[in-house]
């Protein structure tokens, strides 16, 4: 099976990984007794876009399963060469590997990868479109702090336009029952919104604040803003927190930018889970990846049932 958007996931699938999530949570924290159910398996990592998290915490969830990890030099490969994209997919395809984890720039190019190719792809954000285990990390990590998603109020702030994250993990909690509320610079917001006026009106009795970062990548022309003066307008500042529910807490997907859409201060502050988030992101994507592979290893553990029984 492939993940490309979180609607791929059934009912069934969903709360399959999210209760393997935060069992794999658990066990990075304790032991980590050796657990080797990947072994064997061949996971591909391909980044056509920058990152830190996803693709760290996608290679050390397949070896923490026992999974070979190899990752594609994007920009050393024969892609600057001019190789298509179907042909560097169908070329990754024939070594047969057993998922590939693609991000890309484009929003549409992981669904492609997935008709062209017969190993599992696993989105690993696309464009502004979606980043599924990024949507599921973070439902994970608000249902590990409150225990429960259902009628949660959850503000997604800043860059709404352009972000993945905030369609994917939008996606996921209004699916599990919380109220979402959207907001940003007008300029960052889509054309037929119309939720609260600001931020503050977003943030008051909230329980979860979810920064996000301003996408300059994608932005077409300058927002005008200094720093100082976007987190005064649109940020997340002490005075606008403390609008927020008593026990409210802070996230934010990473990278941040310190004294933009986030002080510094509250982003290290004990009501911040950022840093869970990430340590949610290793669990998801282990039971992700255990997901992704299931069908195969399947039909594997078969064949060499039979063949022992034949030997
Ligand atoms: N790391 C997240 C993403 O890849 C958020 C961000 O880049 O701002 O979408």
């Amino acid at each position: 099976m492939d993940l490309l958007k979180t609607s791929d996931l059934s009912d069934e699938q969903l709360t399959y990984l999210l209760d393997a999530a935060d069992r794999w949570f658990r066990f990075n924290r304790t032991v980590r007794t050796a657990d080797d159910r990947l072994k064997g398996i061949n996971v591909v990592t391909a980044f056509f876009e920058n990152s830190t998290r996803t693709l760290l915490s996608f290679d050390i969830a397949a070896k923490r399963l026992g999974a070979m990890v190899t990752t594609m030099p994007v920009d050393a490969s024969s892609v600057k060469k001019g190789e298509s994209l179907r042909d560097t997919a169908m070329t990754i395809d024939a070594m047969r590997i057993d998922a590939l984890i693609v991000r890309h720039g484009d929003p549409d190019v992981p669904a492609q990868l997935a008709e062209w190719m017969n190993a599992p792809v696993v989105n690993a954000g696309a464009g502004a479109g979606s980043h599924p285990t990024q949507g599921l990390l973070d439902v994970a990590t608000i249902r590990r702090h409150f225990g429960k998603v259902e009628n949660l109020r959850v503000a997604i702030c800043g860059d709404i336009r352009h972000s993945r994250v905030a369609s994917s993990t939008r996606a996921l909690l209004e699916r599990m029952g919380a109220e979402v509320r959207l907001a940003g610079p007008s300029a960052l917001m889509h054309d037929d919104y119309d939720g609260p006026d600001g931020i503050d009106e977003a943030v008051t009795d909230a329980d979860v604040v979810m920064m996000l970062r301003v996408q300059r990548e994608r932005l077409e022309s300058e927002l005008g803003d200094a720093p100082g003066e976007y987190l005064s307008r649109y940020g997340l500042t002490g005075e606008r927190f403390a609008k927020a529910a008593p026990d409210a807490v802070i996230m934010h997907p990473g990278p941040m930018n310190r004294g933009v859409e986030i002080d510094g201060d509250l982003a290290d502050s004990e009501r911040s889970l950022i840093t869970t988030q990430v340590e949610m992101g290793v669990a998801v994507r282990m039971a992700v990846l255990d997901l992704v592979t299931s069908q195969k290893r399947a039909v594997a553990d078969e064949k060499s049932a039979t063949a022992r029984t034949i030997n």
